[in-house]
């Protein structure tokens, strides 16, 4: 039996895949320590030039003070080694997502005796159901580092979000690299029909989809979210660009008029939030100040800004004219028009009521993921019922 400890950097799909490895490293009975552990799991991310780096260093902190070091996940993957170099305890797992945490427990030894049911170290559980990207969009490493798109069968994944619910969790996170392409084709699913059954899990209080294209953002899948009672009225939908020539050279697929019109009618009681690529290598002036002007039509609230950076084997691999103070500046010009943007949303659950899930001390998410601070008296892992008091630069203070 080993002593371990799992790290995750990244996204919510790292995390969950994190997990598996945990999960099963559990069930094989070894153990999980913060500190002094024997055996390192370092799931990566690969995103940009800077999530690698995070990761290596990660990497090469774990080798300093564990027997053994698992790299794993996207980083993993990556063409080029980026984790060349690491010392001799270090193991670079480079394999698809569903076959990781079959290896690290194989090489670790499993004693396979004991079931060990895992808790997920998160309130909110993230069921992964479905991986891998077949899009091709010009600047995206991911289709090279985890696959083709494929799903978890439907029943596999409905059983899963029962176990998590049995477990306590309130809500679930639908989490997938390409989330819309979900199918099973052999019991006739898609999207909508999962996110309808997946909601009327007994106990679930709350379902969440992590992030959705827009070309998925359709009429039935709308209608089952306004349907289902337990849907959050929240999409993170990625816009990329606000500019039509730079969509097209980065290889999306929408417009930015397919983008606001698939959107309009969730303006009035969504929360919308977006991932936004600033300083692609096309993207001029008039280009960004495109994606200002769509960010604000479109009503998103917190967008995630990612300064472009060149990822190996990509379309754009060997494109990255923009200087760094510029793509600086417009990076900081686009978070302070979100931050803007998510006050004005603030703002308006003042003297309203909402029922926040607190996930640590102090704070938690509204209903629509608009992020509240509460009373430290308030148990982590509760859904609690606030009223807005005010506002503060980090979210809604509870009355
Ligand atoms: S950015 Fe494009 S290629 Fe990359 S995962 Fe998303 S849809 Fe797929």
């Amino acid at each position: 039996m080993a002593s371990f400890s799992v790290r995750f950097l990244g996204c919510k799909v790292s995390h969950v895949d994190a997990h598996a490895v945990r999960e099963r490293l559990l069930a094989d009975g070894h153990h999980e320590s913060d500190g002094g552990a024997e055996v390192a799991v370092v799931n990566t991310c690969c995103v940009t030039n800077e999530a690698v780096a995070k990761s290596r260093k990660e990497a090469a902190r774990a080798a300093r003070t564990h027997r053994r070091v698992y790299v794993t996940g996207c980083g993993a993957n990556l063409a080029g080694d980026a984790f060349a170099g690491l010392p001799d305890n270090v193991v670079v797992v480079a394999r698809r997502s569903e076959e990781t945490a079959e290896f690290v427990a194989g090489d670790v030894g499993a004693i396979g005796c004991v079931q060990a049911d895992a808790r997920l170290d998160r309130v909110r559980a993230f069921v992964k159901v479905q991986d891998g990207c077949s899009f091709g969009c010009r600047f995206c490493v991911i289709p090279l580092v985890r696959g083709a798109s494929r799903s978890r069968p439907a029943d596999a994944v409905l059983g899963e979000i029962r176990r998590r619910v049995d477990q306590g969790h309130r809500e679930v996170v639908l989490t997938g690299i390409n989330l819309g392409c979900y199918r099973d084709r052999d019991a006739d699913y898609r999207l909508p029909r999962l996110v309808r059954e997946a909601g009327a899990t007994p106990g679930l209080d709350r379902l969440r989809l992590s992030s959705i294209e827009i070309n998925h953002v359709d009429e039935e899948l709308v209608r089952v979210l306004r349907e289902t009672p337990t849907a959050t009225r929240h999409l993170h939908v990625p816009l990329q660009s606000g500019d039509d020539a730079v969509l097209r050279a980065m290889g999306r697929r929408y417009s930015t008029r397919t983008y606001l019109r698939r959107l309009e009618p969730l303006r009035e009681d969504f929360n919308l939030t977006s991932d936004v690529i600033v300083g692609f290598p096309t993207e001029d002036e008039p280009a960004f100040e495109n994606t200002l002007r769509v960010v604000r039509e479109a009503g998103l609230t917190k967008v995630h800004v990612f300064p472009y950076s060149p990822r190996p084997g990509t379309g754009t691999a060997a494109e990255d004219p923009i200087p760094p103070p510029v793509k600086k500046g417009r990076s900081a010009r686009l978070r302070a028009a979100s931050h803007e943007a998510c006050l004005t949303h603030w703002r308006s659950k003042i003297g309203r009521e909402d029922l926040v899930l607190v996930d640590r001390p102090g704070r938690g998410y509204g209903d629509d993921y608009s992020p509240w601070l509460v009373p430290n008296s308030e148990p982590v892992g509760e859904v609690v019922a606030v009223r807005g008091a005010a506002v503060s630069e980090e979210g809604i203070l509870a009355a």
